[in-house]
């Protein structure tokens, strides 16, 4: 069995944004050589997210009001977490419900997406360096 490890790095901008990493993943498997297994995405950060969706702009500003109306960033003080001194209690609720990690099949030495379906970074406490680990394992 062969194995592959990747990190990537993203030091999104905004507090909150989306981005687009399946042909970084992509590219993590052709490095494999795997043309039969499993590709595991997640990063090592407990205020980010990697989902699968639709790389569709108005859906993407969906997810942002909603996760905005269910757990806004202001004011800090509600989130009993900001009592450390932190300001990021929001940003580990809006993680949870966006998941932590995918695990997408690779077929033929290509991640065997649905159609529409696209790997994307979710960053929810963005302004610094984050890291996603990229594990593959097949032959
Ligand atoms: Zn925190």
């Amino acid at each position: 069995m062969k194995s592959h490890t990747k990190y990537l790095t993203f030091n999104v901008p905004k507090r909150m944004d989306f981005v687009h990493i399946t042909p970084q993943i992509q590219d993590a498997v052709v490095e494999s050589g795997v043309a039969e297994g499993l590709c595991l995405v997640n990063p090592m950060h407990i205020t980010a997210s990697v989902f699968i969706n639709d790389n569709e702009g108005g859906l993407h500003e969906d997810y942002k009001r909603w996760l905005e109306n269910l757990a806004p960033h202001e004011p800090i003080s509600q989130y009993k977490h900001n009592r450390t001194g932190e300001d990021n209690g929001d940003a580990h609720l809006k993680r949870q419900i966006m998941g932590r990690e995918v695990v997408v099949a690779i077929t033929n030495g290509k991640l065997d997406l649905g159609t529409w379906e696209r790997i994307f970074y979710g960053e929810f406490d963005g302004r610094r360096s984050k890291r996603v680990l990229v594990k593959i394992i097949g032959e």
